[in-house]
This record gives structure tokens, sequence and C-alpha cells, in this order.
């Protein structure tokens, strides 16, 4: 399998953790870990409360790397205890709008297989589709 989501993988799975900070409030059921195009790895945990507020891991593990200057993904991984899973529709549309070119970004879906975003979103919304 490809060294670099191993690693990712690894990141992403000493994460997930199932945490209960009150009675409101869990966090880390899902991790997330990204690689940009520098080689650089950012990582985050979902966050869910009773009411439903909250965010996926990804959207924590873009926050990182937009805090640290980078936009460009070229690998993410989001692990559900040992288990890869697919980000959701939200996510793939955030994972593309912070730079167009993480449309070429390898997404794993699923253990041993990746694709690319553009494969999750073949028709992506833009601010052109307002201007019709
Ligand atoms: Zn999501």
């Amino acid at each position: 399998m490809d060294e670099d989501f191993k690693k990712l993988q690894e990141v992403a799975k000493n994460l997930a953790h199932k945490n209960r900070l009150n009675e409101y409030v869990k966090y880390g059921h899902v991790a997330a870990a990204l690689m940009t195009d520098k080689g650089n790895i950012y990582s985050g945990v979902a966050i869910t409360c009773t009411c439903q507020i909250g965010f996926c891991a990804e959207h924590s593990a873009i926050a990182e790397m937009l805090k640290n200057g980078e936009n460009r993904i070229v690998k993410i991984v989001a692990m559900n205890s040992n288990v890869p899973v697919p980000p959701c529709g939200r996510c793939r549309e955030f994972i593309r709008m912070v730079n167009e070119e993480n449309m070429e970004a390898s997404v794993m879906i699923e253990e041993g297989k990746s694709v690319k975003l553009r494969e999750l979103l073949p028709y992506a919304w833009t601010l052109d589709s307002f201007d019709k």
C-alpha cells in the first residue's frame, strides 16, 4: 500500500477514539489526516453535540492546514476507529472550495482503495452556476 496513506491512517487512527467531553459533546469518533503538496500532515477530529451542532474530522484537519498557511491537499483519509470512511458530500465540497486543484487529491474511500476527489464530485457547483 501507498506509504503516505499508511502514515496518514496511523495519524488518524491514533486520534480516532470515542471521547465524551460532557453530556452534550462527543468528539474523536472519526479522525482525519491529510497531506499537503509540501508533504506536511495535518489532522483533526469530528465533534458532535447532542443537538447535532458539530463538524466532520475533515473540517478540523482543513482548519489546521489553513491555520498553517497551506491549502493544497494531495491525500486525505478519515478513520472511524480502524476503518477508512469516505468524506460526506459537505466535506467533498469543502475540500474543493479551499483549492480547486484539490479535485486531484487522492481520497481513501475504503481500506487499500483511493480515488481522486473529482471522481467523488463530478458535478461540483461554481459561482458561475448562478450567473446563468
Ligand atoms: Zn463530512
